[in-house]
This record gives structure tokens, C-alpha cells and sequence, in this order.
């Protein structure tokens, strides 16, 4: 199990790379074991999921799913390598331990009991790109599976929970909107439109909206969030700016709370459009869904539900703040919990850390699936 996790933490695979490298070695991996597996590329054949059946070829199988991508180490302060698995007291560091290569690696590291075992259903694996990114590699590869003949019956998204399960997680949606005005010497404020005054009245907006009122849920946050994380415009202090583009993210507990301050934002943005045009025909606002990934709604009877109660021995409800790929999994028919080794705590972080006392928790998990499977 160590020495795979090294091995998949020193491919670089943060979402702006090609995730090939890690894709072939994996495919080596399931090869020398006899196990296929079928890679769903993107467009341009740079990046690949890759999915493989261990197991007889019967519906009700379970998915292991990750995703093979990393978020960026630039800028961070990192006291080791984070291509590098170090090891200190306990804990392992590198950039991917916790968000989500160990999980990966301990499915990987479970193939051999897993085939040498009486499977009476398969296990799945089912590896992503891109998630970090906003979820885009994974649909083509869940709309294929969703074709199988036999198609699995419950996901395990191995998401660092710290091995609880997490019923339900917010849906996510990422915008880029683009302020144009009319260039003009700062001080000549009314010969022009400063695009970033205007970007201004929007971002408040968002504050607001990120800012609640609340209701008391299962979230933490509870209810929808929006935040900035990007902005960029000008092109010196004392000109008004012809352009200004900022990145936004919203996420929301259900589907319809997102549709809905989605088009309050819109709204909003129409009405900045017109005041802009007004002053300057050339200006307006753009607004472009970047990307949209479904929340994972509370089942409480689901197959995936039951099953990770029973292989957890937890039976408290929990909802994830952030998104992942198990809402896509459940639209697609397959019902899906998080359930993974590491804590969200320390993913996307510098000196990014695992305990080991969660890995043999997440071996234990599996020794358990494969048990469960075989009877
Ligand atoms: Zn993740």
C-alpha cells in the first residue's frame, strides 16, 4: 500500500497537467493482475478516467471512485516535497495523502485480496481527471458506466471523511463574469465607465449572498455560499478601466436553492448590463457557467447508504460543504456516500497530511467490502 501511494503522489497531477502517466501506470498495474480496464478520454486525448470490474460480470457491484487530480502546490509554504511521501510522527505528507490518493491506493492495494477472494458481486474501480476543476472528467465515464449490462448498485466516493459517511454534499456551480466599459482618464470619471466599479456592484451581490441568513442544516456552512476567488482588470491607477473578469462559485444544498440565486445573480448582472450600455453602447456584462456539478441528496435508504453503514459501524447523518463526484453518480441511477481515509481539514493544504492510523482504518474498510462481497 505504501509503496503505490508513493508512487501515485509522485505523479504531478494537478488538474492543469496531463494525468496520463498515472492512468498508464495503474492500467500496468490492473494488467499484470489480469484485470481490464477501459479509459474515457477527453476531447483532445490528454487526460483519461479509467474504470476496471474486479469481480464476476453481475449487477450490484460496488465503485470505488476518486479522482487522480491534485490542487495546486504554487505559492504554498511545503516543508518537504509534496511529490515526495515523507513521513513524521505518525503521519505521511504529500500534495494528494488526504484529497484523495490514498484512497486510491488502498483500492489498488486491495486488488489482489479482492481477487483472490469468492466475489459473488464485483468491485469497481473507477478513477476521475479533472475533479478539482469542477467535476468535468467524471460524467463521461459515469454515463458509460450507467450503460453497463450490469450495472453497479451502490458508489463509494473515497472523499477524505476521516472513514464517516457523509450522506449528502452541496452542489456546486462556477461562473466567470466579464465587466466591460469605456476606457477615459481618471479624472474625467463621467467621460467613461469604469468596469471595475461596476464589477464592484456585483461582487457586493455575491458578499451579500455569501454572507446568508442562514437555516439551521445538516451542512456546515448550512444553507448556499458564494465566494470570489479570482478577479483580475485595469490596466493602471489613474485609467478607468475598459474590462474587468472575475470567477465566482456558488454552492448550494439543493438544485432548487441554486437555480435560484443563479438567477438572482443573472438578474442582477441584466440590470448592470442596461445601466452600462446606457453610458457606453460598446460595455455590458457576461456571465458564463464555468462548470456545474449536482449536490448528493440525502437517501437514507439507499444501497450505498446501508452498505457503508454497515462497513463503518457509523450511523450518524453528515453533509459536506464541498462538492464531489457522488451527486453525478446518483443522477445516473448508481446511489453514492463519501467515505474515505483523511480529512478535508488538511486537503488543498500546504504540508498537506494522512495519519496512518487512517489508512489501516481505510484497509480495514476494504478487507470489510471484500467480506461483505464474498458471502
Ligand atoms: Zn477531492
Amino acid at each position: 500500500m505504501r509503496a503505490i501511494l508513493e508512487r501515485l503522489i509522485a505523479f504531478d497531477t494537478t488538474s492543469r497537467n496531463s494525468n496520463l502517466a498515472l492512468i498508464a501506470w495503474v492500467e500496468d498495474f490492473l494488467r499484470e493482475r489480469g484485470v481490464a480496464s477501459q479509459r474515457v478520454a477527453n476531447g483532445d486525448g490528454s487526460k483519461a478516467n479509467l474504470y476496471a470490474r474486479i469481480g464476476p460480470d453481475v449487477a450490484g457491484g460496488i465503485v470505488l471512485s476518486g479522482h487522480t487530480d491534485v490542487v495546486p502546490v504554487d505559492g504554498q509554504p511545503w516543508s518537504s516535497d509534496p511529490w515526495v511521501v515523507t513521513e513524521k510522527a505518525g503521519k505521511l505528507y504529500g500534495r494528494g495523502v488526504a484529497d484523495m490518493k490514498s484512497f486510491l491506493a488502498l483500492s489498488l492495494a486491495h486488488v489482489d485480496a479482492a481477487l483472490a477472494a469468492p466475489l459473488k458481486r464485483p468491485i469497481w474501480l473507477a478513477f476521475s481527471y479533472d475533479e478539482e476543476i469542477g467535476c468535468l472528467g467524471a460524467p463521461a465515464m459515469i454515463d458509460e458506466m450507467a450503460q453497463l449490462g450490469q450495472k453497479p448498485g451502490a458508489v463509494i466516493v473515497g472523499e477524505p471523511t476521516s472513514m464517516k459517511v457523509i450522506s449528502a454534499h452541496k452542489g456546486i456551480r462556477t461562473f466567470w463574469v466579464e465587466v466591460i466599459g469605456r476606457e477615459a482618464h481618471s479624472s474625467l470619471p463621467h467621460a467613461g465607465v469604469s468596469a471595475i466599479m461596476e464589477a464592484q456592484k456585483l461582487m457586493q451581490l455575491i458578499a451579500e449572498i455569501g454572507a446568508g441568513p442562514r437555516e439551521a442544516d445538516h451542512f456546515d456552512p448550512p444553507g448556499a455560499s458564494m465566494t470570489i476567488g479570482m478577479i483580475e482588470g485595469g490596466t493602471a491607477i489613474n485609467i478607468l478601466a475598459r474590462r474587468c473578469l472575475f470567477g465566482c462559485d456558488l454552492r448550494a444544498p439543493s438544485q432548487a436553492e441554486g437555480d435560484a440565486i443563479e438567477a438572482r445573480l443573472r438578474a442582477a448582472a441584466a440590470k448592470l448590463d442596461a445601466d452600462i450600455k446606457a453610458r457606453a453602447p460598446e460595455g455590458g456584462v457576461k456571465i458564463t457557467r464555468r462548470s456545474m456539478t449536482p449536490g448528493l441528496e440525502m437517501a437514507p435508504e439507499s444501497a450505498a447508504e446501508s452498505l457503508a453503514r454497515a462497513l463503518t459501524g457509523d450511523n450518524e447523518i453528515r453533509a459536506a460543504a464541498y462538492a464531489a463526484e457522488a451527486g453525478l453518480f446518483q443522477r445516473a441511477g448508481m446511489p453514492a456516500v463519501l467515505c474515505g481515509p483523511g480529512s478535508i481539514e488538511q486537503a488543498h493544504q500546504p504540508d498537506e497530511w494522512i495519519e496512518l492510523s487512517q489508512l489501516d482504518e481505510g484497509a480495514r474498510f476494504m478487507q470489510r467490502l471484500i467480506t461483505h462481497l464474498s458471502a
